[in-house]
């Protein structure tokens, strides 16, 4: 069958319907006889529950699965580009996610979907599932909601939390920033960048791009409604319903600009876009009136604001996109396995700021070392070693934060980590080799 004609759709319908989820528990403890289980049940796991009794919570680590599992949580209020679908539907997706955690970070992850469209009981719902995991993956959660519930998460929470959409999205496109702006020899702290849409994944890569050096008020952010500023006449509705936003009108734009995208791309050397689906949201001509050597960041899928050839047409220098079919993928898969392999091999209490600039400076530097070009500003998912990197960078900056419960040296935190990412792969082999993973039609080969 060839690549270009699958019908992705059919496909996955067909599969999911075979094989009726995607990951499973199996055990990692030797079972060779029925009395093996007064070691790992009763009499004997009583020793392991006393222990944590006397030692604390924190215990709970060392005795049992939580120092490497991480909750995929969603309320299924905005699943993909597909909105409110509710909670049922969004589990493909973050079944999807548990998989992609374990096969690219080995971190063992439980997709959970929650009814709690409130965001109080949210909360409520994942402060006490807090005692079963050492962090926390919020996934596809409508936008204002989720900024306030990463928020008060990561105030009341003991554990890392971490929403993909909003920091998964911005750790990327950090990195390729990164790596972008070297390639056109400009600095972060000196490029006018704009933002189109101010939703989950653009409000986060304006926080992490300024807390990386860049000049708030050289950025200018533009949403549906037009260049956010302080005269905005939803400015006091914003206030109140999106102080997240609210707060972007009032740091950024201090040249004052009115008007849409095309007005705020004049002189811009860095264009940000996620928004809606294109193309045609960014049109050629608005690039043209960049700065020289743009670099665009077209993020929305499954369409692009504006299709990559035609932002080169129009002179752009560095073009990326969310999608695997163009050069420059900016794909939260990048980010997130190594990202909590990092924290969870340390059992870190908070993913700290500098944890995650720290992340996406060995991103961008495991692709320079392979040397970057104007189609290669970072890694693709295939490059293994990129995760180790990464994930340490990250163990590291926690130890050095004082956020982490587990100490290691650099030799010792790359020796395990290594082996975590490896192991599945390994276990891959030998579950299709033993025939435990079957291959059914219509699986592409
Ligand atoms: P969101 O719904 O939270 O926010 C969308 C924002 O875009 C809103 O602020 C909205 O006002 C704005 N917008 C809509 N149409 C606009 C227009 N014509 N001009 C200017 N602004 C406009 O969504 P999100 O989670 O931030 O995602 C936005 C897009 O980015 C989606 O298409 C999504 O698929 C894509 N995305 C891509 C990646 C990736 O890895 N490439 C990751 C996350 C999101």
């Amino acid at each position: 069958m060839s690549k270009d004609k699958i019908d992705w759709y059919r496909v996955s319908n067909e599969l999911h319907y075979k094989y009726k989820g995607k990951i499973e528990v199996v055990p990692k403890v030797p079972v060779l006889k029925l009395e093996d289980f007064a070691i790992w049940y009763t009499p004997g796991v009583a020793g392991p529950c006393k222990k944590i009794k006397e030692e604390g919570p924190d215990a709970s680590f060392e005795y049992t699965l939580r120092w490497n599992y991480a909750a995929v949580i969603s309320d299924g209020t905005r699943v993909l580009g597909l909105g409110n679908i509710g909670p049922e539907a969004g589990m493909p997706v973050m079944e999807g996610k548990a998989l992609l955690f374990k096969y690219l970070g080995g971190v063992d992850a439980v997709p959970l979907v929650i009814n709690a469209r409130d965001p109080e009981k949210f909360i409520e719902v994942v402060k006490a599932l807090e005692p079963s995991f050492g962090a926390i993956n919020l996934e596809d959660i409508e936008s204002p909601k989720c900024f306030y519930l990463l928020e008060k998460l990561n105030e009341i929470l003991d554990i890392p939390v971490w929403h993909d959409d909003q920091q998964g999205t911005a750790l990327v496109t950090l990195a390729g920033l990164i790596n972008a702006l070297k390639i056109v020899g400009k600095k972060l702290s000196e490029v006018k960048i704009v933002f189109v849409g101010a939703g989950a994944a653009n409000i986060a890569a304006v926080k992490y791009t300024r807390i990386a050096g860049a000049d708030p008020k050289k950025m200018i952010v533009v949403d549906s409604k037009g260049i956010l500023h302080p005269g905005r006449p939803d400015i006091e509705e914003l206030k109140e319903k999106n102080p997240w936003k609210y707060r972007i009108a009032i740091e950024t734009n201090a040249e004052g600009r009115t008007g849409g995208i095309p007005e705020a791309l004049e002189g811009a050397d860095v264009v940000i876009a996620a928004s809606r689906p294109g193309p045609g949201v960014i049109k050629k001509e608005w690039i043209k009136k960049m700065a020289d050597d743009p670099i665009v960041f077209a993020e929305a899928n499954p369409v692009p604001e504006i299709w990559p050839w035609e932002a080169k047409e129009a002179g752009a220098r560095i073009v990326a996109t969310g999608r695997s079919d163009f050069p420059n993928q900016i794909n939260n898969s990048l980010g997130f396995p190594a990202v909590f392999r990092g924290i969870l091999t340390v059992r870190a209490r908070k993913m700290t700021d500098s944890m995650f600039i720290a992340a996406a400076y060995a991103i961008a530097r495991y692709a320079e070392k392979k040397g970057i070009h104007e189609e290669y500003i970072v890694p693709t998912m295939e490059e293994a070693e990129m995760y180790v990197e990464e994930a340490v960078a990250v163990a590291e900056k926690a130890i050095e934060e004082g956020v982490a419960r587990r100490k290691l040296g650099r030799d010792e935190l790359e020796a395990e980590i290594r082996e975590l990412i490896y192991r599945p792969r390994r276990y891959m082999d030998l579950a299709l080799k033993n025939d435990l993973i079957k291959i059914y039609p219509p699986y592409p080969r």
